[in-house]
């Protein structure tokens, strides 16, 4: 009989405030004001978990997803991944855990650089973590057979412009997946796109999720998608988490 997965990400009093613009009041009153993106948020992920962050606009999801992959800095608590805390992470370490967590952008026509070919776009976390440039090809043929586009050399040589938001889209999920990591932080991965190729890009995301074990946050504000993709759902509010469970219990009383 196998135990309760253990906890992968544990995120413990997190807070990042952002500095606002001083007007002469606060000038004058020695004030610093600040927007409270992330206020106080605790939460762990188990491993091979999925999870949504919900929330409306400007509830601090976005903040939370950099956070959670060391794009930016907090302004208080820690982050731990595997047990150590990410915030303070510098050098070797730092690549290391980069190649373990993966973000997915939200926007796929801005995700890759226009002036790169697909191939060029697609190793690019490879060259990042000094993979040697012989393997470049069995890693990008790997990556895009799980995305379904078993075809790398109709690709290739290709610019972003070429391809369709669907096949962008496919991309820069096996982009993020090339190192094979097991976290990933998917931020609104389909809302650019048009409702007709969702379905088919959720769909890949819950094969991989589900054929690499991997631990998954899914941000959106999209109860739908969501509900999905996600066993569980972290809703916030105003930087601070204000209701965390099954996605179930979530859609019957939101
Ligand atoms: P959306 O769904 O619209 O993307 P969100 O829930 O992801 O919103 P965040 O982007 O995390 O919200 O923003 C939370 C708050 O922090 C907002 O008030 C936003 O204006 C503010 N904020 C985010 N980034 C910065 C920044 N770099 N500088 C100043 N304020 C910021």
């Amino acid at each position: 009989m196998t135990g309760p997965a253990a906890n992968l990400v544990e995120v413990d009093g997190l807070t990042k405030h952002f500095a606002m613009s001083r007007s002469l009041a606060d000038f004058a009153a020695g004030r610093r004001p600040v927007v409270r993106a992330v206020d106080g948020v605790s939460f762990d992920l188990r491993e091979g978990e999925s999870v949504g962050i919900l929330g409306e606009s400007g509830c601090g999801k976005t903040t939370m997803g950099r956070l959670l992959l060391k794009l930016i800095d907090p302004t208080g608590g820690a982050v731990r991944f595997d047990g150590v805390d990410i915030t303070t992470l510098k050098g070797p370490d730092l690549l290391a855990f980069r190649m373990q967590a993966q973000l997915v952008f939200q926007n796929p026509f801005d995700a890759l650089n226009p002036r790169f070919t697909i191939f060029r776009a697609l190793t690019e976390p490879l060259v990042n973590a000094k993979v040697p440039q012989e393997e470049h090809r069995e890693h990008a043929l790997k990556a895009m057979r799980r995305v379904h586009m078993p075809d790398l050399d109709q690709y290739a040589e290709k610019f972003p412009h070429q391809l369709s938001g669907g096949q962008l889209q496919r991309i820069v999920l096996a982009r993020a997946l090339i190192l094979e990591p097991n976290f990933v932080v998917a931020d609104e991965p389909v809302s650019m796109l048009d409702v007709s190729v969702r379905a088919g890009i959720l769909n890949v995301m819950r094969e991989v999720r589900d054929t690499l074990g991997l631990t998954a946050v899914y941000i959106s504000h999209d109860l739908a998608l969501v509900r999905y993709i996600c066993e569980r759902t972290i809703t916030m509010y105003l930087g601070i988490v204000v209701e965390d469970g099954p996605t179930e219990d979530v859609v019957r009383d939101p």
